[in-house]
């Protein structure tokens, strides 16, 4: 059985009627592994429903992770976007516990016109602080933020790594779409994606690599970084090498398909990574 567990970034677009309990049945019928539980516009979610879903994802073998809403900012000069970013984070992880979630991603802040030494301050003291509140609760999951598609926010892969060893609790969520977005089409070798793991490895363990959240897809960029999500067959990305580097790299953990064709491409990689596997 392959290591990592690939799936949907939502609900897959074939899952009728449309609800995330129906999406975990359609992800098994499909032979697709795990689903991320997108909150991107707000936590909605009953705990009586995320119970439901947990059940039928153990029934089903389906993993789950969770996206916190994109509403966050831990940088953020007025104080009240700054509690409100962290209650949405925490609803997520929440929501996400209950329904046996492992790993909550989000983009985590924007620098402004900040150094991006005290950007990273405080966005490690946000951490810090969300770490405790959860521990407080008795709410068991991993804090990912996610590498960020341009050079406004933070989260470049460095970044990244350094909170993951500074505050034991969080883990680089690795979107190796965004990270060839944001470098404008540089981060798009065997080399590049091998290099990403290895400072993964060399600074969190081969622990980190056996439980890692990550996101693929095709992806478009200007000269901002990322523009938008491509299908995987329109994009410049190398995206067979990433899943190369996975599979030497000995990665497992859950890989999320953001593409516009959820499941269709979610399928093609999970094929590539299989084949690449097998050989
Ligand atoms: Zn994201």
């Amino acid at each position: 059985m392959s290591k990592l567990r690939i799936g949907t970034a939502g609900i897959p677009a074939s899952t009728k009627p449309r609800s995330t309990a129906n999406a975990v049945k359609r992800l098994a019928e499909l032979g697709l592994r795990h689903m991320e539980i997108e909150f991107v516009r707000g936590v909605n979610m009953k705990e009586d429903t995320a119970q439901e879903i947990r059940a039928l994802a153990e029934e089903h073998d389906i993993s789950l992770t969770v996206h916190a809403p994109y509403y966050v900012n831990l940088n953020s000069a007025e104080p009240e976007k700054i509690t409100a970013s962290k209650e949405r984070i925490i609803q997520a992880a929440r929501a996400g516990a209950w329904a046996g979630a492992k790993s909550v991603t989000f983009h985590a802040a924007y620098y402004h016109a900040d150094d991006p030494e005290d950007v990273y301050d405080r966005v490690k003291h946000h951490m810090e602080d969300m770490l405790e509140r959860l521990d407080q609760e008795g709410i068991a999951i991993r804090l990912s933020p996610e590498t960020t598609g341009g050079p406004t926010q933070f989260g470049t892969l460095e970044e990244l790594v350094r909170l993951g060893v500074d505050v034991p609790g969080v883990y680089p969520c690795v979107d190796f779409s965004h990270l060839f977005a944001r470098s404008l089409g540089q981060f798009n070798s065997y080399e590049d994606f091998a290099g990403a793991l290895q400072l993964i490895r060399d600074s969190l363990g081969q622990q980190a690599l056996r439980e890692q959240h990550i996101h693929l897809s095709g992806i478009e960029y200007g000269p901002k970084g990322e523009k938008r999500h491509l299908p995987l067959k329109e994009t410049e990305l190398k995206y067979e090498d990433v899943l190369q580097a996975l599979v030497d790299f000995d990665v497992a953990g859950w890989l999320i398909c953001e593409s516009p064709i959820l499941e269709e491409d979610a399928l093609i990689l999970q094929g590539l990574y299989n084949q690449i596997n097998n050989t």
